[in-house]
């Protein structure tokens, strides 16, 4: 469903991705584990083409993400197209990013509104279901700064799957919040693995991407240094990063 091939990316001399090969499955859910300034927001980024890339591709479901190929290069997309393919991906920060100035369903309705994808009675209805099922019916008249972290983030969560996109991309989902707001938050993203969503979540919650992730990746320097199956990575890393990593969060 998501193939990353080969993605380079650097910010002046420093290469914060060198040369990422990463393809996922539809409904698989990975975990991307790795030290801080390892480049995992900047690969999720690169997905939805928040950040550009210097060399290689994205495509999910077949389209190229942020580009077009003419001839034999890629050449940037305009905007209003980057915007068009990149409904495929919904992806949620650490700090929730809503609209301060809109209530909970307006945040829903906003994007499926603007891009004319639904009637205004339609995208309310969708809305409604969308809270309900991150267990927010009651609060869909609620502005951000009226609701906790937890819940700020699980209306994050539904917004994000206000376009029906094909994979959802985490990015320290729960990593913002107050411990005891954590656990309601990873329960919503629980359902979603377990119901065949397909997920890249970016976590330092090892005991959660145990248990929901099909695979974990392990980044180091802008590399996958290692990859494959919780049972595995987790309990019998074969890479010295890896291990030295565990070793420190676990
Ligand atoms: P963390 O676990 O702390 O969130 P990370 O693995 O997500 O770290 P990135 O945010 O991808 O790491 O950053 C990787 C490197 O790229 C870091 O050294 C960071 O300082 C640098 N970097 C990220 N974004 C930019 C930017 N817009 N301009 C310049 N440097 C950047
Ligand atoms: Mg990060």
């Amino acid at each position: 469903l998501v193939e990353i091939h080969d993605v380079h990316k650097s910010y002046g001399g420093l290469e914060v991705l060198a040369g990422i090969d990463l393809t996922i499955a539809p409904g698989e859910v990975v975990a991307i584990l790795g030290p801080s300034g390892s480049g995992k927001s900047t690969l999720l980024r690169t997905i939805n083409h928040l950040e550009s890339v210097d060399q290689g591709s994205v495509t999910v479901d077949g389209q190229l993400i942020g580009y077009e190929l003419r001839g034999d290069k890629l050449y940037e997309l305009r905007e209003k197209d980057i915007l068009q393919r990149r409904t495929q991906i919904g992806i949620v920060f650490q700090n929730f990013n809503l609209f301060p100035h809109l209530t909970a369903i307006e945040n829903i309705t906003e994007a499926p509104l603007a891009l004319k994808r639904a009637s205004k009675a339609d995208a309310r209805e969708q809305a409604l279901q969308l809270l309900a099922r991150v267990g927010l019916s009651d609060k869909a008249d609620h502005f951000p700064r009226q609701l906790s972290g937890g819940q700020q983030q699980r209306v994050a969560i539904a917004r994000a799957l206000a376009l029906d996109p094909k994979v959802l991309l985490f990015d320290e989902p729960t990593s913002a919040l107050d411990p005891e707001l954590v656990g309601e938050v990873l329960d919503v993203i629980r359902t979603l693995a377990s119901t065949g969503t397909t997920l890249v979540i970016v976590t330092h919650e090892i005991g959660f991407a145990r248990e929901v992730a099909d695979r974990i990746v392990f980044v180091d320097g802008g590399r996958i240094l290692e990859e494959g199956p919780p049972s595995r990575v987790l309990v019998a890393p074969e890479h010295p990063r890896t291990r030295e990593f565990l070793a420190k969060v676990l």
